[in-house]
Order: C-alpha cells, then structure tokens, then sequence
C-alpha cells in the first residue's frame, strides 16, 4: 500500500476510503462479502502480468508454467469441492460465465426458458438489454401467486409447449431452496439442456448447508465473490462430456487472456471454502439470514414466500405502517442515511416500476464474516426498522437516523470489518 500511497494518492485515499466505509457501516447486499486477506493478496500479485490464452498445458505464450500450477490446482479444488467432473475457473464473472453457457449449447434464436426478471431472474436470463434477451428466444417462467415459490407445474407446462433449447433453475432475489430434480425431470421430458445459475447459492452448497445442483445440471455457473467469498469472477461446472464445448465457449469464443491473479485467488478461495471453518461459517450465514427475516417481519416487513431457506431475505414493505408508506428505493435512501447498505428489489407481482419496487432485498454473507451471530441479526432488523420509519430531512427523523447511526457504529466495532 505504501507504493500505491506514494504513486498515486487519489487512488490510495479511494482504496482507504472504501475501507473505512467497509468498516463503518452495516453491508447487507446479498451478493456481496468481504474476502480473505489471501484472497486479496492473491489479487494484488505478480500474476496479473501473465498472458495465458488456452489452458493449462495447451498456451498461447510461453513463460506459462507457474500460472499453470495455480489453474491447475483452482481446478482439481473446484472438482473436489463439488464434485463435478469438470471446472472452468477463467470466466471474468457471473454473467460472462452464463455468455459462455449459452455458446456452448445453443445457437442464436434458441429458445431458453428462465427464471421472470421481474419475479426474481437475472439480466441474463432472458432482459432485453442483455445478449441473453437479444441474440435468443426467452419464454418466462414465475413464482405462485399463493405461495411465491418457483411454480414447477407453470415450468413444465411452459417447457411442454414451447420446447426450449435451455432450461435454466437460479435466480438473484429468491429466498428459497430449488427442487433441482423437478427441473431435471422436465429438462429431460422436452430434451433440453439443464443449466443451473447458482452465482447466489454456491457458497451454501460448497459449505454443505444446501443440496448441490451438480449431479442434476448440464452446466452449473456462478460468481465466486457472492457467498462462496473468492474474487470478483466467474466459474464453470459440467460434467466431462461437456468440458470441450464449455472450455472453447470462453476461450475464444467469449474471453481473450485469462487474469491469471483472479484464477489463482479463485484457487485461494476454493482452498478456504473446503475447510471446517468455511463449514460453519455456511451455517451461520442461513441462520443468520433466517433471524433477520423473523426481525424484519418483526418490524412489520413481510417476508417473501414467509422467511428463507438461503443467504437472503426479500422483504415486502407494502404493509409497513408509515404515513405514506415507503417504497424500496426509499426505505434504501433511509437505510444508507443510517449506515446500512441494502438494496431495493421488486416483489412477486410487484405493482411498483422496478426503479421504485415495493421491497427490498437483504442477505447476510458480510455480516456473518465479520463474526456476527443471531442476537446481531435481531438488533440490525431493529435498527432497519427505525432506519425505515424516520423521515429524513425533519428534524426528528434526521436525529433518529444519527442515532441508528451510531448504534450502527457500536456494532461494527464489535464485529470489525478487515479488523486491524
Ligand atoms: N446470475 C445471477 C443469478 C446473479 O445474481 C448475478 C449477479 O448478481 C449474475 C449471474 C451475474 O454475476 P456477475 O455480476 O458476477 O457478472
């Protein structure tokens, strides 16, 4: 850091910045979490240097040999870790991982069958403003109106009728386990590929808190800086028949050199994730996310779907009983006014624009990594609720704010962020 203070102290004072606020404030972003000092040490390193277009053993370049090590042994983790018989370790991120999915086993104008943006699915799954939406045919598939859970008769019914090339089981904003066999039952029934986007929930499987979709998909793709607490990337799972297709749908097809520091911090991370420690931490994280869905309901928040089975929990602000009422974007607003970052997301069958949405979204990776445990987790819901309620901008709300504030303040002291 001393380098980077001397050279360029703009950019220091961004990087110290960002780490005062990590230490400052509540982080409740489901998809984020707060990785290990190896992990970020792998990131800053010599590595970054390294053009290796291919794979290992099969380069572009030469000088290839110790970046090799570290894909190789990222690899031989990853499978071990999930027991996949394949592993891609170089997608740059989550979506880019789906890019390649897509590549490897259907051709423009295909029919995907995927999760509703609106009730819970990503960009990727089929937007518009997405390749996914763009260069394929998406069909929609939803939650139950009664229960918000994935509504599988809707699933088969829609795989029946328009055959898709692709079914994908994942989401961003869905709280609950996936019956990943029902979707490989009806995969199987239309003789489509079954791709699982599990970029939320991997770090749950990894430490064996939730069924693996891997003995049930084609392709498995996710993120490793959600859960699973690896570097900002992207990563692939198949079985062996589809590791060629896979391997050339991110080299060439989608990716040029892969950055061989984030490959070996991924290999870092898979190396944590197999641990005890990471086990436990897995737990904590669901039973965490459990106590902040029973607090927030506590607050008058209803959770979606009636708690979660996951990292997150979506919460339904359309009965929170303030003057007015308080849409996502603004319980958000009052959030960070008191130095929680959460995020707004719509609901199932949400009324309000995705801009506004009724609800909002919290999970609880960072905050188990800093050591917090459900007592936290009840005193956070609380202060969410206060958070939510004050006005900002009347006198009483703004002091209201202060004082969530500091409670805040107290208790990120107690459970530091990157404690010195
Ligand atoms: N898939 C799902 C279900 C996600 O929630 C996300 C990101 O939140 C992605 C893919 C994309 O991941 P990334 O941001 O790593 O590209």
């Amino acid at each position: 850091f001393a380098a980077l203070a001397s050279t360029d102290p703009e950019i220091a004072d961004v990087v110290l910045g960002e780490l005062g606020r990590l230490r400052g404030g509540l982080q409740l972003i489901a998809s984020e979490n707060l990785t290990s000092p190896a992990v970020l040490a792998a990131l800053g390193s010599t590595l970054s240097n390294k053009y290796a277009e291919g794979y290992p053993g099969r380069r572009y370049y030469g000088g290839c040999s110790r970046v090799d090590e570290a894909e190789d042994l990222g690899v031989l983790r990853a499978k071990a870790l999930f027991g996949a018989e394949h592993a891609n370790l170089q997608p740059h991120s989550g979506a880019s991982a789906n890019l390649a999915a897509y590549a490897a086993f259907c051709e423009p104008g295909d029919r995907v069958l995927a999760m509703d943006l609106k009730q819970g699915g990503h960009l990727t799954h089929g937007s518009k403003v997405n390749f996914s939406g763009r260069w394929f045919e998406p069909v929609a598939y939803g939650v139950r109106a009664d229960t918000e859970l994935i509504d599988y008769d809707q699933v088969r019914d829609l795989a029946r009728a328009h055959e898709p090339r692709m079914i994908i089981a994942g989401a961003t904003a869905y709280p609950r386990l996936i019956d990943f066999a029902a979707f490989r039952a009806i995969a199987d029934e239309v003789g489509a590929i079954l791709m699982v986007d599990a970029a939320h929930f991997i770090g749950l499987v990894a430490g064996g808190v939730i069924p693996s979709p891997v003995p049930f998909a084609d392709v498995v793709t996710f993120s490793t800086h959600k859960v699973l607490r690896g570097p900002r990337g992207g990563m692939i799972l198949s079985r062996a028949d589809h590791a060629k297709a896979i391997d050339k749908a991110v080299f060439p097809f989608a990716q040029g050199g892969p950055l061989m520091h984030t490959v070996a911090a991924k290999a870092v991370a898979l190396r944590e994730a197999a641990t005890p420690e990471f086990a436990g931490y897995a737990t904590q994280v669901v039973a965490n996310a459990a106590a902040l869905a029973d607090g927030l309901a506590a607050e008058g928040m209803r959770p979606v779907s009636g708690g979660t089975d996951t990292h997150l929990a979506l919460l339904d602000l359309r009965d929170v009983a303030v003057t007015g009422g308080v849409t996502g974007t603004e319980a958000e607003r009052r959030c960070e006014a008191a130095g929680i970052t959460l995020n707004k997301n719509a609901v199932p069958f949400d009324p309000a624009p995705p801009a506004v949405a009724s609800g909002i979204r919290v999970g609880s990776p960072c905050v188990t990594t800093q050591g917090m445990a459900e007592p936290a987790m009840t005193r956070i819901a609380g202060l969410i609720g206060r958070a939510v309620r004050a006005v900002p901008g009347t006198a009483a709300g703004d002091a209201e704010h202060a004082e969530v504030r500091e409670a805040v303040r107290q208790l990120t002291a107690a459970h530091p962020a990157y404690p010195r």
